[in-house]
């Protein structure tokens, strides 16, 4: 079994390491409760990325199953082999002039730094987004984390804590990205995860993307823009709005 995706087959990770001097390696796992134990208070499971684009494919999520087993199994070999494939990785990066980057929680929010991994590899840079405020600043300096929002209700408590903190704010917004939201500036997070991670007390706005059952959905995890001009309009249908991209272009009717 190979853990980790070494050819930057996705697509955010193909988009944030174009240009820069990293080369990033990524795991994906199939989640579920234990490995993701926000998921049920974020109520995210149900518009979670493991069902986008490649994770429809029945061998890529058979091959996530299989490494969410083994970890769940077997928690040492899981560990021995991922520490084996970032060495190799770390090897090959460096014999092309490459700088190794890791994002480890694709589709999981394990706390690596509790199991020494990125402590074992201080030259890499390992990043991740997570929903686990307790986690924000106790990762070791090359381990950085963006806290990730939902409004679910259940959920509040973990989003204030984050917001006493520094790190960004990732949030996915239909209708476009607005300025602002909790207070804090929002930037286009859609360019590059590497950029992303250095932003400081900021909103990482990404933009809903998918299919028409994503953009209909009433997933706390989706937050409406809440600066589309179209919203004011009684006839306003933020949905089919975000679909046509027409939320910008209304003009003020006298
Ligand atoms: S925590 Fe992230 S990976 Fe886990 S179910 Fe929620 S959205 Fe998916």
């Amino acid at each position: 079994m190979k853990l980790l995706n070494t050819n930057g087959s996705n697509t955010k990770i193909m988009k944030s390491q174009k240009g820069t001097e990293y080369k990033i390696a990524s795991l994906s796992l199939m989640p579920n409760l234990q490995i993701c134990p926000a998921q049920n208070l974020a109520q995210c499971k149900t518009d979670c990325l493991v069902s986008a684009g490649r994770g429809r494919m029945n061998s890529v999520s058979k091959s996530r199953q299989s490494k969410s087993d083994l970890w769940l199994n077997d928690q040492s070999q899981f560990l021995d082999l991922l520490e084996k494939e970032i060495k190799a990785f770390e090897k090959s990066c460096h014999k092309i002039g490459k700088a190794p980057c890791f994002r480890l929680n694709t589709i999981s929010d394990i706390p690596f730094e509790k199991f020494g991994i990125p402590q074992l590899f201080t030259d890499c840079l390992f990043y991740d987004y997570t929903k686990l405020p307790a986690r924000l600043g106790r990762t070791p300096e090359n381990y950085k984390l963006m806290f990730s929002y939902s409004a679910a209700p259940g959920y509040q408590n973990q989003v204030k804590a984050a917001l006493k903190t520094d790190v960004p704010i990732s949030a996915v917004f239909r209708s476009g990205l607005p300025k602002s939201f909790l207070s804090r500036q929002v930037i286009d997070g859609d360019l590059s995860d590497l950029k992303n991670l250095y932003a400081g007390k900021v909103i990482v706005g990404l933009k809903l993307k998918g299919g028409k059952s994503i953009q209909n959905s009433k997933s706390p995890f989706i937050v409406d823009n809440p600066d589309c001009p179209a919203q004011r309009y009684p006839t306003c249908n933020p949905q089919n709005l975000a679909t046509a991209k027409l939320g910008y272009i209304l003009k003020e009717v006298a």
